[in-house]
């Protein structure tokens, strides 16, 4: 059976105290068997929060981290910055990050190869804009991200990825992709891990869905064959939303 992740990512939002309220009304939600929660956080409240959650099904995540071991690269976060303080997840590849920060397909390879020869998992993400989606060329371009920053690893480093399907169209807007739409690109993304690697190690591979999820569209989602659960913006701010996030597998 396929791991069920319900992953909230915060983004550039809360004060601490708030971050903390969140945080600890998270940890004590009866998580379903089976389900695993990860909220990636603002970095500055990593390490308190990552000591807030001693759910044994709740993780928490950083949003981002460098390229690099350490060095002169001002404001930037390091692998070994968190996992020193016990962070075993990060994100690499938000479509925000490939927008602002112009994060190219190269660098995020660079970021996925050094989180995981340092023992930190990825949540990848992947997705079209909408200009792709109207062309109808959605499935190459997800394809293209995945080939040029994932598929040069191996099928054991591969065991160490989520990946997260997030239609840039449908992140924030209130727009969601329909379920068939999910379930149409998560398939067709583990048809291209099946391909380049092996059906069981494609089997094996969590597929989040994210984009506008919220606890009217969640279930409807997650209900679908390669939907793996949900990478969730907005609605992880709140206790309530995220927690019917939660118990929507
Ligand atoms: C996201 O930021 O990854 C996201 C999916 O945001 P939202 O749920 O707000 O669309």
């Amino acid at each position: 059976m396929r791991r069920k992740i319900a992953a909230g990512n915060w983004k550039m939002n809360l004060s601490f105290s708030e971050a903390r309220d969140l945080c600890s009304e998270i940890n004590n939600v009866k998580i379903p068997n089976g389900v695993e929660v990860i909220m990636a956080v603002p970095s500055p409240y990593l390490y308190v929060l990552n000591a807030i959650a001693r759910n044994k099904s709740v993780s928490i995540a950083a949003q981002n981290l460098h390229s690099k071991d350490s060095g002169a690269f001002t404001g930037e976060t390091s692998h070994n910055m968190l996992s020193s303080i016990g962070i075993n997840y990060v994100l690499v590849g938000h479509s925000e990050r490939r927008q602002y920060n112009k994060e190219s397909n190269a660098e995020l390879k660079a970021k996925v190869d050094i989180a995981l020869a340092n023992g930190l998992s990825v949540i990848f993400c992947c997705g079209e804009p909408l200009s792709i989606r109207k062309k109808k060329t959605q499935d190459a371009y997800v394809a293209k991200q995945l080939k040029e920053s994932l598929f040069h690893l191996s099928a054991e480093q591969l065991a160490s990825v989520i990946v997260a399907y997030e239609p840039i169209w449908a992140i924030g807007t209130g727009v969601t992709a329909s379920p068939i739409q999910a379930q149409q690109m998560h398939k067709s993304i583990r048809g291209l891990v099946s391909k380049n690697y092996t059906s069981k190690v494609a089997a094996q591979l969590p597929i989040l869905y994210g984009g506008s999820v919220k606890p009217a569209n969640a279930q409807d989602l997650f209900s679908r064959a390669d939907v793996d659960g949900g990478l969730v913006g907005g609605a992880s701010l709140d206790a309530a939303s995220f927690t019917a996030i939660i118990k929507s597998f």
